[in-house]
């Protein structure tokens, strides 16, 4: 008798070995025709559960998909089974079972569980079906393990991936520039301020001065990096902190930089499109309309802009800016991106190329994406001469003594040079057809927003 119980309890032993031992599997690879039959390990947290007549219906999630597990009264140790009713949403589990084809589960297969290891139990979790936006941000903690931000944030990696494999293929070097900066890029009106030691200085808005210097040595260079804005208006567009993919190239004029960016952006959609279609369609985004992104993109003037708005009843003129609405009906019928070309300068900043053909412009460009979305890059030849740049920062009202170094870029074998600023949560919005650009990025930074 007492032998028989300690034969039990070494087996039991063994056993809790073996569950331990078991290969877990990702969901994904479980999910195959070839499993059928076999013994499985697979972990991760419970998307939905219910029960019914000694069985336990269990769907749970991982990174990589969904699968229903049964656990079914008999089938596993009783304090197992006992574990599995009390498992709620959000449990994290540890399941050894056998793969069996079953048309009603989701992805067409289940797995019949022979054990089943509650790891860490969850309380009541607090988002349900219906949540209100203020309270899923309040919640963005627990609300990014839902499936629509997993596929996001998949979709994002792919797409910066795509691009980080573009820039190495064309022959540019990734470098790092600083965050905290004495110089401001854009508009002053959005710097964010901090105090640095005994002084003044700020978030940076953009890495363009610090890849220009670069250009000198390694003459192709990009950097990812965050830029910060103080953006005081909300928009559905608009983050205080956002991730910048910027590049800067020797040798390159307008015409150049807009190859480039139409090469980059085709370049960035085709590998997310060909990583993650299964996540693009739980979006419901259509991978077929985002293979239509190839190039060439379409230039369209500043001027022409204008005309077309006009015609479609904007109140417009020469000077007005494009903000959303008026991008909006620059790209609503569109299925590819659009480049805006040759703005007005008093719309753009200092550091621009004037446009030989019309001295009222800079030779510029904003490329626009499809379907409504707007602005997605804004890019430029440089100026280089240095005169004009110390004109133009004077009218600004500027210092030049920040400036100094910016300045001598231009002394010492200045180059014709072009670059430009891809918003990453930008062509995400895009991409995935999101409403809203904070869906865009883990843990939105906005005017009104901190926290979590
Ligand atoms: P917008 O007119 O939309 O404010 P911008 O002209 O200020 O854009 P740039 O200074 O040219 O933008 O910055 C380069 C790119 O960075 C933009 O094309 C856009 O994709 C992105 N971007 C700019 N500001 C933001 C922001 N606040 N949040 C997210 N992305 C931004
Ligand atoms: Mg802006």
């Amino acid at each position: 008798m007492e032998l028989d119980k300690s034969i039990a309890a070494v087996a039991k032993g063994l056993y809790a070995v073996v569950l331990f031992c078991i290969q877990m599997q990702s969901i994904k690879e479980v999910l195959s025709k070839d499993q059928v039959g076999k013994k499985v390990g697979v972990r991760g947290w419970i998307y939905r559960t219910r029960s019914s007549g000694g069985i336990v219906f269990a769907v749970l999630r991982d990174s990589t998909g969904l699968v229903q597990v049964t656990v079914k009264k008999g089938a596993v140790p009783d304090a197992d089974f006992e574990s599995s009713t009390k498992a709620g949403i959000e449990s994290s589990v540890e399941i050894e079972g056998e793969v069996a084809e079953d048309k009603r589960a989701p992805g067409g297969y289940e797995v019949r569980a022979s054990r089943f290891k509650l790891v860490g139990a969850s309380e009541a979790f607090p988002i349900t079906e219906y949540q209100s936006t203020e309270l899923l941000l309040d919640l963005r903690h627990l609300w990014i393990r839902s499936r629509e931000q997993t596929a996001v944030t998949k979709i994002k990696a792919s797409l910066v991936r795509g691009g980080r494999e573009w820039f190495h293929d064309n022959g540019y070097t990734e470098v790092n520039p600083p965050i905290v900066t004495g110089v401001c890029p854009e508009d002053s009106t959005t710097l964010f301020q901090l105090k640095y030691f005994d002084r003044i200085a700020y978030l940076s808005q953009s890495a363009q001065f610090y890849l220009e210097s670069l250009i000198y040595s390694l003459e192709k260079v990009y950097a990812i990096t965050p830029s910060f804005r103080a953006e005081k208006s909300r928009t559905p567009r608009h983050l205080a902190e956002y991730w910048h993919m910027e590049m800067e190239a020797a040798w390159v004029d307008n015409d150049g930089n807009m190859k480039v960016q139409e090469e980059l952006v085709s370049a960035m959609v085709r590998n997310a499109v060909s990583e993650c279609s299964d996540e693009l369609k739980l979006l419901k985004r259509d991978p077929a309309t985002l293979k239509k992104i190839e190039p060439p993109f379409d230039r369209m003037k500043y001027e022409e802009a204008m005309e077309f708005l006009q015609k479609k009843g904007h109140d417009v003129s020469w000077g007005s800016d494009l903000g959303a609405v008026e991008e909006r009906t620059l790209t609503v019928d569109r299925e590819v991106p659009v480049f805006v070309i040759n703005y007005p300068k008093e719309l753009k900043p200092f550091y621009m190329k004037e446009n030989p053909e019309d001295s009222r412009t800079y030779k510029n460009s904003d490329m626009l994406a499809p379907e409504g979305f707007g602005e997605i890059i804004g890019g430029s030849e440089r100026e280089t001469d240095n005169a004009l740049i110390i004109e133009r920062l004077r009218d600004k009202g500027e210092s030049l003594d920040s400036y100094q170094w910016y300045l001598d870029l231009r002394k010492y074998g200045s180059v014709p040079h072009s670059g430009f600023g891809l918003g990453i949560e930008r062509i995400v919005t895009w991409v995935c057809k999101l409403e809203h650009i904070r869906d865009a990025i883990p843990y939105p930074r906005t005017v009104a927003r901190v926290y979590p």
